[in-house]
């Protein structure tokens, strides 16, 4: 079957701009040939560190960025290949959650209005009707009706971020792009956002792309994983897979980070040498070549490719090549 969402080889890049005249000095590749796909119903969790290019990659494919190159499919149909107005339409299936829910709302509206705008952007019933649809909104979400008429600053981090939630929902998408949605809330109301988020698709038929630089959060909510490091997607897998038996070195090293609630379990942190290298001028070959603990000549040159290990274990590693 289709998969609801196929990306393949998407690349973005930004101009690096200098001196007083803003003249173009370079470019960052802020994402590099990724391809994945998400199927309906799921959710893909996309993992990495700060500056690895996860949040492009959703605004990308949104087009809230257009790629450099690339292809993005919806239901088996090219999203770049839309026009302005096509692309208008098609928002209504593609939402997306924002870390800060407070800098995504505009505080001069109420609730009732910011939940009301998408649907009249798209043209989606009547006063009457939106009244109605604002009010179920809210109650999905688990906010009461008497909350329509206040402003977002009247609410607690975890509120607004289920004001984010039932915007995002209004127009019944089929996507949701959800970037960082519970990093800036209190450990002990993520998991009910998470929680939240699961009912809802459920509910909903939604199918998730859950962007997070935390690993806990990702292996709480998603079917499957997808790593990346300096723009790329190094690893994707099943959920349990990836982080029962990492294999690239690179996942490897960031799980080995994580706390493992069993103190029986025995885990070796793996200690990485050096910073993330600049996205500006990234490494040759392999971009985790200078930090990688099982680095071979092969690595300083080539580029390893994306390839299947096996029942949908993508790697790109040249260790992959021994075994
Ligand atoms: Fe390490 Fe080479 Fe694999 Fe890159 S390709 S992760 S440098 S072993
Ligand atoms: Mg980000």
């Amino acid at each position: 079957t289709t998969p609801l969402l196929k990306v393949s080889n998407l690349k973005k890049t930004f101009p690096v701009r200098g001196g007083i005249f803003g003249k173009k000095v370079g470019e960052i590749t802020a994402v590099d040939d990724v391809t994945f796909s998400v199927k309906k119903g799921e959710t893909l969790g996309i993992v990495g560190e700060s500056g690895c290019g996860k949040s492009t990659t959703g605004r990308t494919v949104l087009r809230l960025y257009e790629p450099d190159s690339g292809q993005v499919e919806f239901e088996g149909k090219s999203l770049l290949a839309l026009g302005d107005e096509e692309m208008r339409r098609a928002r209504k299936d593609l939402q997306m959650i924002f870390q800060d829910p407070f800098a995504s709302l505009n505080p001069r509206q109420k609730v009732a209005e910011i939940l009301e705008e998408p649907l009249i952007v798209h043209k989606m019933g009547d006063a009457k009707e939106r009244k109605a649809q604002v009010q179920e909104l809210l109650r999905v979400v688990g906010l009461d009706k008497s909350h329509a008429g206040r402003y977002p600053h009247q609410f607690s981090g975890g509120q607004r971020q289920r004001i984010g939630i039932a915007r995002a929902l209004s127009t019944r998408p089929k996507l949701i792009v959800a970037d960082e949605p519970v990093s800036a809330l209190d450990v002990s109301i993520q998991s009910q956002v998470l929680n939240l988020m699961a009912d809802l698709q459920e509910q909903f038929e939604l199918t998730y792309l859950f962007i997070s630089h935390d690993l806990s959060v990702v292996k709480h909510i998603s079917d499957r994983v997808g790593v990346m490091y300096l723009g790329r997607m190094v690893e994707l897998a099943d959920r349990d897979e990836l982080y029962r038996q990492p294999l690239h070195p690179y996942t490897q090293a960031l799980l080995s980070a994580v706390p493992v609630p069993d103190p029986e379990v025995k885990k070796e942190r793996i200690i990485l040498q050096g910073d993330v290298p600049s996205p500006a001028d990234p490494p040759k070959g392999c971009a985790f070549h200078p930090r990688c603990p099982h680095v071979m000549e092969i690595c300083k040159v080539e580029r390893p490719a994306f390839a299947d290990q096996g029942g949908g274990h993508f790697v790109a590693c040249h260790l992959m090549d021994r075994s």
